[in-house]
């Protein structure tokens, strides 16, 4: 997992401190809709599905429609993430995050996602965090 997405280490090791980290969940991370929060930012980059179950079954999400405002999101009360599905896995990846102090959150955050061929980036996705009410995609 951390071979193959290192984007998603970067950002953990990033988030507060071990602590936190350690009790928060990726589920709970993304359905806050924390505009600040690191791993909707890293999701958003490496492009995925959140997979969420209610009442009447399971559904999809793509990352860029799961957050609709600050601390808002497209989920129903009775839905729960259960998952993320990360659909086409980038050659490389990684997040940086800038912050006042130690263990803060972001002042800004970015993460990156590229595949390469032939010496070009063919394709990069990125995901930005705390730039805005929601978490950002640049185009
Ligand atoms: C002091 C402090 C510093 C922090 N710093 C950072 C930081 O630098 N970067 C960062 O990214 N985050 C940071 N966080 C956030 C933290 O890392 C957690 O991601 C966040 O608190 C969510 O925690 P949780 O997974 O326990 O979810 P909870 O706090 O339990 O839940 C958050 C919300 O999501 C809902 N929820 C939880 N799980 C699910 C699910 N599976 N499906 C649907 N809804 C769900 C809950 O009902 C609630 O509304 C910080 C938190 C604290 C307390």
């Amino acid at each position: 997992m951390v071979e193959r997405y290192p984007i998603l280490r970067d950002a953990e090791t990033m988030i507060a401190d071990p602590l936190v980290r350690n009790m928060g969940t990726v589920g709970g991370s993304l359905a806050h809709g924390d505009p600040a929060e690191d791993l909707p930012a890293a999701f958003m980059a490496l492009g995925c599905e959140v997979v969420a179950r209610g009442p009447d079954g399971e559904r999809t999400i793509s990352i860029d429609e799961l957050q609709t405002g600050p601390f808002e999101t497209v989920l129903d009360p009775a839905e729960i993430i259960v998952g993320a599905r990360i659909l086409r896995a980038p050659m490389g990846s990684a997040y940086t995050k800038v912050k006042r102090r130690t263990g803060d959150y972001a002042s800004a955050a970015i993460g990156v996602a590229l595949n390469v061929s032939d010496g070009e980036i063919r394709d990069a996705r990125i995901g930005m965090c705390a730039v805005g009410g929601q978490t950002l995609r640049a185009r």
